[in-house]
């Protein structure tokens, strides 16, 4: 529609895909469009984010109507809580159900970083959140979300047999995936076209770079 048309040509949103959700007009939204808990919208005043950032405003609804994601926008333009808000929205209350969402992380560094936005978004919540290292055998059946966050730094060669048994460990069959990257490389395309179900591809910037 015209107003979705309007709002992604006005913040550089490139979708493709089938009934891609209307991109956010503001953070208002997440309480009248879609019920969201007060500790996560008190959460993002305390921050002090005011408006969502492109690919924000894209990637939330696109996570919140339950579908599989595959994108890039530049660095430092907000994909963790892109990927953070939504997941905490979705999954609503804490449960005995073991891990119920996985963000991979290519390097310590960013799993540590990542973990701390993480818990200042969940913070006023119960949920439990942990850095889990490699080789740690962990039960990943019943995980919920799987985000690859600098996907291209996954599906390079040192680290693919890695994030491929991850992928394959999170064996819950109704699963919702995403990746998330600054640049997105033929292969990693290539890997989401095969993997995902009926995946919306955004590109926030410019479409050639
Ligand atoms: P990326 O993963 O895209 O490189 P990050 O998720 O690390 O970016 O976010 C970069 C910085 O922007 C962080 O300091 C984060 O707290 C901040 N940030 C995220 N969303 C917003 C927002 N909506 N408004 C203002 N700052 C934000
Ligand atoms: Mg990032």
């Amino acid at each position: 529609n015209e107003r979705d048309l309007r709002l992604r040509k006005k913040y550089g949103i490139h979708v493709s895909g089938n009934n891609v959700p209307s991109p956010l007009q503001s953070f208002a939204e997440l309480s009248t469009r879609y019920g969201c808990e007060s500790y996560l919208l008190h959460n993002l005043v305390k921050l002090g984010f005011k408006e969502p950032t492109p690919i924000q405003r894209q990637a939330i609804p696109v996570l919140l109507s339950g579908r599989e994601w595959f994108g890039k926008a530049p660095t430092g333009s907000g994909k963790t809580l892109a990927f953070v808000y939504p997941m905490l929205m979705k999954l609503k209350q804490p449960s005995k159900d073991g891990i119920r969402t996985v963000i991979l992380c290519h390097t310590r560094e960013l799993a540590a970083q990542t973990t701390r936005e993480c818990k200042k978004m969940a913070k006023g919540s119960k949920f439990l959140l942990c850095i889990c290292k490699k080789k740690k055998r962990i039960d990943l059946s019943r995980v919920e979300y799987l985000v690859l966050d600098e996907s291209d730094k996954l599906f390079e060669r040192s680290l693919l047999e890695q994030t491929d048994s991850v992928v394959k460990a999170c064996s819950n069959p109704s699963i919702i995936r995403s990746l998330f990257s600054a640049t997105l490389p033929g292969f990693v395309e290539d890997v989401a076209r095969t993997v995902m179900h009926d995946a919306v591809r955004v590109i926030v910037g410019d479409k050639n770079a």
